[in-house]
């Protein structure tokens, strides 16, 4: 990081402007938006910059720049189109220790303006530390979509409350939450919809009933985290995520998703390979009580939907027993991760009436005991999910059950991530064709005529074969 980002208070301050033109004017009125007295020095000056120096009680020397006109100044900035003069001014300033901007010559700046989402009181800053304004300005617009314009009427009502609240609810952990709940409810719909005051008077009520017990009662939710692409994330996936104290979370919960925790947020990782659990799943069970009865919010990210092959109902059963608040988010399955990136639809009008999500995982004696003869529909797409050790016992069951060896096949390792490759055979062919392959886990196996499609649908990049 080569610049530091700070919100500096310059009220009341002087700051010296030299420039009188249409750039220095754009500088001017930030400055006198924060308060900042203008001390300007031009031999000519726009009589719009005039009149905002003026107005707001500012001075200006109608003269070339002089190393005395430093005098007394908080900050410095050139804004003209003289080379010389801009290099005089920031060289003055620095030999008297005074921070100095030039606009658009980041090498005679000790500090830099970033660009700006302007909600006030709620201000964003985005700088790419001079390295790429255009980068930073995308940024920003991506920002200013993304954030209501009434959003700094929010910041500000809350801003007029934080004392009555204070005195409401000592904790601050309360206070936290109670702010969390408000900033997601009717006083913030209210506000962004332009009814202030019947959002004020929501958010009074709302503090006169507030009650730190209730708001710091655990909870916990039970998050789909989806195949991987961290894109895949439900909004609602995302705000449980970012409000959590602890996310308890496992191998197949890819690190861009877990990237989107809180940053004080405790992460904690209870495996979960093939045969291979770092913490039994009753660990796990007991864990998430434990948490949630210290008054934790709990986010236990799973790979996919937590309901599908995920023991969702499993981790569940002790937060009900226990009497904890829960909630549980769907997650973008295995199956509709890997057939939508890999381009295969699992129905079809003209191949698949429908669909079957089945487990691969043999029992601890290493049996695979499934009802093959269930399986023979040619209409019906199979997916089986942990089923990449089982494949050539999944292939020899459903081709001695009756279902033809030459049904299209693909196995689909590290689905929607990079690095996403598409194996496709047939039944009879594909073991084969994976055990040479030796691809990466997770994989799910898809088979049916539908896989026949790919690779006409194909759209993301991935390696195939
Ligand atoms: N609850 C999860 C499934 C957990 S079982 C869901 O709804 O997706 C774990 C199995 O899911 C893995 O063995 C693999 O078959 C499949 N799987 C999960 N993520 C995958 C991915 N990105 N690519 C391929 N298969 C995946």
């Amino acid at each position: 990081m080569d610049y530091l980002p700070v919100s500096w208070r310059i009220t009341g301050q002087t700051v010296l402007l030299v420039g009188g033109g249409e750039i220095a004017l754009r500088k001017a009125r930030l400055l006198d938006r924060a308060g900042a007295r203008l001390r300007l020095v031009a031999p000519e000056v726009e009589p719009d910059l005039a009149a905002l120096v003026e107005q707001g009680g500012g001075e200006i020397r109608h003269r070339v720049f002089a190393a005395d006109q430093l005098d007394g100044v908080l900050l410095a900035l050139a804004a003209t189109d003289d080379e010389a003069v801009n290099r005089a001014v920031s060289e003055a300033a620095q030999a008297r220790g005074i921070p100095v901007n030039v606009v658009d010559n980041p090498p005679l700046c000790t500090f830099i303006f970033p660009a700006i989402v302007d909600r006030d009181p709620l201000i964003i800053s985005i700088s790419s530390g001079g390295a790429s304004p255009v980068a930073a300005r995308w940024v920003r617009s991506r920002i200013e979509s993304l954030i209501p314009a009434r959003w700094g009427r929010l910041a500000a009502l809350m801003g007029s409350r934080r004392k009555r609240l204070a005195e409401k609810l000592p904790s601050v952990s309360a206070r936290r939450l109670f702010w969390e709940k408000v900033i997601d409810g009717a006083v913030a719909e209210q506000t962004l919809a332009g009814q202030e005051d019947a959002a004020a008077a929501e958010l009074d009520a709302a503090i006169e009933a507030a009650d730190a017990d209730k708001l710091m009662r655990g909870e916990v939710y039970l998050v789909g985290a989806g195949p991987g692409d961290a894109d895949l994330l439900t909004f609602r996936a995302l705000r449980l995520l970012q409000k959590a104290d602890v996310v308890v979370y496992d191998r197949l919960v890819s690190p861009g998703v877990l990237e989107l925790a809180r940053r004080d947020a405790e992460l904690v990782y209870v495996g979960k390979k093939r045969a291979e659990h770092v913490l039994p799943q009753d660990d796990i069970n007991r864990l998430l009580v434990d948490y949630a009865r210290q008054g934790k919010k709990v986010c236990r990210l799973k790979g996919g939907d937590p309901f599908i092959f995920g023991r969702g109902g499993e981790e569940l059963e002790q937060v009900v027993e226990a009497g904890i608040d829960f909630q549980v988010v769907p997650g973008v399955t295995a199956a509709a991760g890997c057939a939508a990136y890999a381009g295969i639809p699992l129905t079809h009008r003209d191949h698949a009436q429908s669909v079957r999500f089945i487990t691969g995982h043999r029992k601890e004696n290493g049996e695979l005991n499934l009802p093959w003869s269930d399986f023979l529909t040619p209409s019906e797409t199979l997916v089986f999910y942990m089923g990449l050790v089982s494949l050539p016992a999944i292939s020899a069951g459903l081709i001695m059950a009756g279902r033809s060896p030459d049904t299209p096949a693909a196995l689909i390792s590290r689905g929607t991530l990079s690095g996403q490759r598409v194996i496709k055979g047939t039944l009879g062919t594909l073991p084969d064709t994976v055990a040479e392959a030796s691809p990466e886990a997770p994989s799910l196996l898809i088979i049916g005529d539908v896989v026949g499609l790919y690779p006409r649908y194909r759209w993301f990049e991935d390696g195939e074969g």
